[in-house]
């Protein structure tokens, strides 16, 4: 039966095409049908951050429709398909194809590749003004419709994404505010200095920064919306963005009975507890943790597809440096593991160019910071930190 020989991808983020890509490379033949929730376009989200920067519209992030990809790479795919359940002992999955339109689907093997979800933010008053969230290219594209030409936005978070999204919509001509609860921008990735020098280069381009402040209440005015702060201030604003983190997609896994932590747990096969599923992306978390970046996604897809062919292969990640997209300051973090025991040591300081180690006991690095022209040494400080994985 053709069929169950299927091998069936579910989402159409970087992590389900790369898989496809890779899997391509070994086998032009091998049947793969793909579903996904969104229209299933190719694009790359980390543009989402700097789309101004670039001066693209949200159409221009397209790198290929569906039906492009598709023939391209010879699936098939099923976009606007929720998978909704997955039968294990059957090996089907049942598909919502919009309308109450239900129909299941035999697989032999299953890929989840399903991202993650933005964190909800709340606050007394969200429900008269909106907090919008932009995850994906379709958020993207409702957000740039909304908030127009030159809009004082309100932003919630100073995290990664929070901080490119703040210097990008600056950047577009928007009046930009965010809060932040933490004392310095990317508080978790950086080391107080650099975060300070970075919130001044925010401040320089047009970004007002209020750190250790978040809302307490939001309303509507007559001249737009308003914050109001834990210190006593106003922020009035006519749209709001939440950037407050993300959280694997693991609800699906979890009502299969998939063993599930932070995301759905794999092993170095990328396997899931059920031999006939595997899991990469945003979703999922090997022994290395939950990593929401596009190389450590690259590294699942190439290991996994090696898999899926049948080859002998483990997960190996080396040390991922990740480039924050702010141009008012070049910034590239690696950040140590979740939980490491150690401290920041600031070890060179030119202006905003700096460099900073994270050691642990013994001195040992186990992560690294560097700002301005100190970015140059990303990939020589990478070799000397230790893998992820592997
Ligand atoms: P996603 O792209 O979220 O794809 C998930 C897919 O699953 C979607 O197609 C969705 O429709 C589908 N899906 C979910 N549930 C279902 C379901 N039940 N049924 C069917 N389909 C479903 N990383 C970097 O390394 N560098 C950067 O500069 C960077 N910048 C970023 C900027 C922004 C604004 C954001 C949000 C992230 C950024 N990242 C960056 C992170 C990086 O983009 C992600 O790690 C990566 O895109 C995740 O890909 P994914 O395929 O795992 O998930």
């Amino acid at each position: 039966n053709r069929k169950k020989e299927e091998l069936v991808i579910v989402g159409s983020g970087m992590a389900g095409y790369t898989l496809i890509r890779e899997l391509r490379k070994r086998d032009s033949k091998r049947p793969i049908t793909l579903i996904s929730a969104d229209d299933g376009a190719m694009y790359s989200k980390p543009m989402l951050s700097n789309a101004f920067a670039q001066g693209k519209v949200p159409a221009q992030l397209v790198q290929k429709a569906s039906i492009d990809a598709a023939q391209d790479l010879n699936v098939t795919i099923k976009a606007e398909t929720r998978v909704e359940a997955i039968d294990r002992r059957a090996k089907t999955i049942t598909l919502n194809r919009g309308n109450g339109r239900r129909e299941r689907l035999s697989y032999a093997t299953l890929v989840l590749a399903m991202g993650a979800d933005p964190r909800t933010y709340r606050v007394e008053g969200d429900d008269a003004v909106p907090v919008m969230m932009v995850n994906d290219l379709g958020d993207y594209r409702r957000w740039r419709e909304r908030i127009g030409k030159n809009s004082r936005i309100l932003l919630i978070g100073a995290g990664l994404i929070g901080c490119e999204f703040a210097n990008d919509l600056a950047l577009g001509g928007h009046e930009i505010t965010v809060l932040d609860p933490a004392s310095w921008p990317l508080s978790r990735l950086v080391p107080q200095e650099m975060g300070a020098l970075l919130g001044e280069a925010l401040t320089e381009a047009g970004v007002n920064l209020h750190m250790e402040n978040s809302a307490i209440r939001m309303e509507k005015g007559t001249g737009g919306n308003i914050a109001h702060l834990q210190d006593g201030r106003k922020v009035v604003f006519d749209h709001a963005l939440s950037a407050i983190g993300l959280l694997p997609r693991t609800q699906l896994a979890r009502d299969a009975g998939l063993d599930v932590a932070t995301g759905i747990s794999v092993d170095e096969n990328l396997r899931t507890s059920d031999p006939h599923i595997y899991a990469l992306g945003d979703c999922c978390e090997t022994e290395a943790g939950v990593q929401p970046f596009v190389l450590p996604l690259m590294a699942q897809a190439r290991a996994l597809a090696k898999v899926l062919s049948g080859d002998d292969a483990r997960l190996e990640m080396a040390a991922m440096p990740v480039t924050v997209k702010t141009p008012c300051l070049a910034l590239v973090v690696c950040p140590p593991q979740p939980g490491a025991q150690g401290k920041w040591v600031l070890t060179e300081r030119s202006g905003r160019d700096c460099a900073a180690l994270f050691e642990g006991g013994g001195g040992v690095p186990l992560g690294f910071a560097l700002s301005g022209s100190q970015t140059a040494r990303r990939q020589a400080l990478a070799k000397t930190m230790p893998a992820l994985l592997g």
